[in-house]
């Protein structure tokens, strides 16, 4: 044999991980006592367990206990009991603790690292080098969120117990994204790692013994959706952070709707992965690997939808088939292993339905020529060309080994390609052209963007999705506020609405003059689609006009008028500061009018209704200096990387605006969400919608593109629940009575847009303006950019 020969024949040994530690660790402790509830260890209390088991072999690990409503009980009990001390404590009594588990988890590292193989069946060295370490990362950069977090959110509050429900493809990393942010802010908590993987999460309780977490700030319970649904509806519990499927996703969603529960929600995903034809193809193989192949695929931002130019399609396919000949999938534990088994049988069982069902319907499905081990849930890693777009594999999340590919011709191909998805939580874009890549980067729908990577995370550096990918941000900044109480400020119960009153049918037509207030839809007053009119009495009962009675079709028209607006959120920031001052300007030159129709329509005497308008006013002028200001930011995570985390308009937003300070109410929601790029549909108050319709023409002069903002009048409850229902509607305001509000939360489920809601109360109007509402007029994207070679 010459030494080319034995070169060739040169296989790996095997170099397997000692889990004598893990065994011992195993045999020690009593997983029938695997509850930790106010710092003790207990036993569920109907005497339940379940099965986890080692998906390399299907041998079992441990019997768990398996959580009941009652011990979900306790827990919340005892996260309530601590959380006055916990919240009271000072930053850096809680950043010591954070760091403390930060240090302690170190000390452990390789023990964590071999029991989340063990249990999950990810490749040791992606255990060991990237969720164990970044999970201690995240504990200690969140210490010193901790000790600054008076200085960074002056005023705000814990959010307070907080229930979070994690799934099992990163069992620690998830944990650790969850609890060190609630820790931080003062909040307790009662977490629920995911049926398959309870293990680190028992090791991580032990350390929280060790590091000195006072007991009921931190508990953890073991089960499956029982105990889940036990936690997302227990009263005693003010915040849901939930990290799983979509599917689950809604049914949280709806559950918690009109409950008041603060509610994140971290969900799937349908990454696109976009190699241009000018990327260098040898470095994007290997991010292809890294995006689709790592941890067996089973990541909510796999890459798992590769678009790649025609021009390099063939030559980088036949790259990729190469690379992934040399794949080798084995044994977990194996240092050399790049594709461990799936989790649990009834995934491999899920990942193999779908690619029957992909090939069924005319996807070609390509598999190295490779053993897999007889015992185990593996899966190969399996290419699917020849996808259509509407394929089951372009569509849904497999979450296994599983890439589709579809090529594209150009940029604007590109970009409509690898938005058609209802998913929105990650990107990458390969091209050697940072023009390029920077300019598809904000044309995405997702919260995260890599050029040039793949999977790259980091605990300064906020992560969460746009659309069906949920809401809410884990990790940084962004992360840190949803577990802070909302801010805004409070007004008094709104109560239920007087019943409709009559509609009228053109009644103003009858004098021979058309005098009712037309809806405004796509820069036009348009009469209703139905005709009718709604009489608009004063309090005395005087009739003071009519509007038009806007109905399901006219939202549709309108939200069609809003998203068809392109011109507004792709203006400078200076033209639209420049728009909202003209607003300004032109509604001052009105005061007197205003006023006096506020006065007519609310009973307010003139100096209170003209106190309305200047503050609105005064709003406006706000709003308009903000638009250039509320930027976002540059992180600097650990890596030869900057981060982007730009601030990007939520889309189309719906506003369901007071009955109380009808002018001001509806500017306060209004502004912020035009200030920063968003288009609008209102509903106007439904006591006092002429103070809206007076606006019109306040609006034609005021140069806003047409469909930025469409008013329809109606029926504020009826057309709430439209707007909640559009599934073309991504974000939605409600400031109306709770069963309005906790409707329009239940009903948003389609496409899980953002709600906000009073909960059925008002703002205090006069002080109702700030970052709270910028805020929620923007989605964050982190666009990360490596540098360097
Ligand atoms: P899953 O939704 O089935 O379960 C997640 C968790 O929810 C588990 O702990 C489970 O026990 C619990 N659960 C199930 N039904 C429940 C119910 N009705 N009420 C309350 N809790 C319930 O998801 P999974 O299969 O464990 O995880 C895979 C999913 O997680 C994928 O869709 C993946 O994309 C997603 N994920 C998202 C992120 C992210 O940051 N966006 C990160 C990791 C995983």
């Amino acid at each position: 044999m010459n030494i080319l020969e034995r070169y060739h024949a040169m296989d790996y040994a095997p170099a397997p991980e000692a889990r004598t530690e893990a065994d011992a660790w195993l045999s020690a402790r009593d997983f029938s006592k695997a509850l930790f509830i106010a710092g003790d260890w207990r036993a569920a209390v109907d005497g339940k367990s379940f099965d986890t088991e080692d998906p390399s072999t299907g041998k079992l690990l441990a019997k768990v206990s398996d959580a009941g409503a009652a011990d979900i009980e306790a827990a919340v009990a005892a996260a309530r009991k601590a959380l006055p001390k916990w919240s009271a404590a000072s930053g850096y009594e809680r950043a010591k603790v954070l760091y403390a588990i930060g240090r302690s988890m170190q000390r452990h590292q390789r023990l964590f690292a071999v029991l989340e193989t063990l249990d999950n069946g990810k490749p040791i060295r992606e255990s060991r080098d990237i969720d164990v370490p970044l999970a201690i990362r995240h504990f200690i950069h969140h210490a010193g969120w901790a000790q600054s977090l008076d200085r960074e959110f002056p005023g705000r509050k814990a959010a307070g117990v907080v229930g979070q429900i994690i799934p099992w493809n990163f069992p620690l990393l998830m944990l650790a994204w969850k609890i060190a942010p609630a820790l931080a802010t003062g909040c307790t908590v009662v977490l629920k790692p995911a049926e398959f993987t309870p293990l680190t999460a028992i090791l991580f309780a032990e350390i929280c013994e060790r590091a000195g977490v006072p007991k009921g700030v931190v508990n953890i319970v073991q089960g499956g959706p029982e105990a889940g649904a036990a936690i997302v509806n227990h009263a005693g519990i003010d915040k849901i952070a939930f990290t799983g499927s979509s599917e689950v996703g809604k049914i949280i969603r709806k559950a918690t709707a009109g409950s008041g529960k603060k509610l994140s929600l971290e969900l799937g995903g349908k990454s696109a992965f976009i190699v241009f034809e000018d990327a260098d193809l040898d470095s994007a193989v290997e991010g292809l690997v890294d995006g689709i192949w790592f941890n067996q695929g089973q990541v909510c931002c796999a890459g798992s939808r590769l678009l790649v130019q025609e021009s390099v399609a063939d030559a980088f396919i036949a790259k990729v088939k190469t690379r992934m000949s040399r794949l080798r999938v084995g044994a977990p534990l194996d240092k050399n292993t790049d594709i461990g088994p799936l989790v649990d049988k009834t995934q491999l069982d899920r990942v193999r339905r779908l690619v029957e069902e992909g090939a069924r319907q005319g996807a070609v499905c390509w598999q190295p020529d490779q053993d897999v081990p007889t015992t185990g849930y593996y899966h190969l890693p399996t290419l699917a060309t020849g996808v259509a777009p509407a394929n089951i594999l372009a569509q849904e999340e497999v979450f296994g080994p599983v890439l589709a590919t579809m090529s594209f011709r150009n940029t604007e191909e590109a970009v409509e390609l690898a938005n058609n998805t209802r998913y929105g939580l990650a990107a990458s874009v390969w091209s050697e052209n940072v023009n390029l890549a920077l300019h598809v980067a904000p044309q995405l729908k997702a919260g995260v963007v890599w050029v040039n990577g793949t999977n790259m995370f980091d605990a300064a550096c906020g992560f969460g999705g746009y659309r069906e990918s949920g809401f809410g941000r884990e990790g940084g900044r962004e992360g840190l506020e949803e577990y802070l109480a909302p801010s805004e400020p409070h007004g008094p119960v709104i109560k239920p609405a007087a019943a409709p009153k009559a509609a009228a049918r053109d009644n103003g037509e009858s004098h021979g003059i058309d005098r009712t207030a037309k809806l405004f839809i796509g820069g036009k007053q348009v009469r209703p689609d139905g005709n009718y009119s709604l009489p608009v009495l004063t309090p005395k009962g005087k009739l003071a006009g009519e509007v038009g009675l806007g109905s399901r079709k006219d939202i549709r028209d309108a939200v069609s008028a809003a998203r068809g607006c392109k011109a507004w959120p792709e203006a400078t920031v200076y033209n639209r500061a420049q728009v909202l001052y003209y607003l300004a300007e032109n509604l001052s030159g009105r005061t007197e009018e205003f006023a006096a129709r506020i006065s007519e329509l609310t009973a307010a005497s003139h100096k209170v209704a003209k106190a309305e308008v200047e503050t609105s006013i005064e709003r406006l002028f706000y709003y308009a200096g903000m638009a250039d200001k509320f930027e976002g930011r540059v992180h600097q995570p650990p890596a030869r990387t900057v981060t982007l985390a730009l601030h990007e308009p939520v889309g189309v937003i719906g506003i369901v605006a007071p009955d109380e300070a009808p002018l001001l109410g509806l500017v306060s929601l209004v502004a912020p969400a035009l200030a920063m790029g968003n288009t609008v549909v209102v509903v106007p108050s439904t006591t006092a919608p002429l103070v809206a319709t007076d606006l019109y023409q306040v609006i034609e002069y005021s140069d806003l593109p047409a469909g930025a903002i469409n008013i329809v009048t109606g029926h504020t409850a009826e057309l709430a629940a439209v707007l909640a229902k559009h599934d073309d509607v991504d974000g939605l305001w409600v400031v109306a009575e709770a069963e309005t509000c906790a409707k329009a939360e239940a009903e948003s489920t389609g496409n899980l847009k953002r709600v906000w809601t009073g909960h059925g109360r008002g703002l205090d109007w006069p002080t109702a303006q700030g970052e709270a509402f910028l805020r929620r007029a923007v989605e964050v994207k982190n666009v990360w950019v490596p540098y360097g070679d």
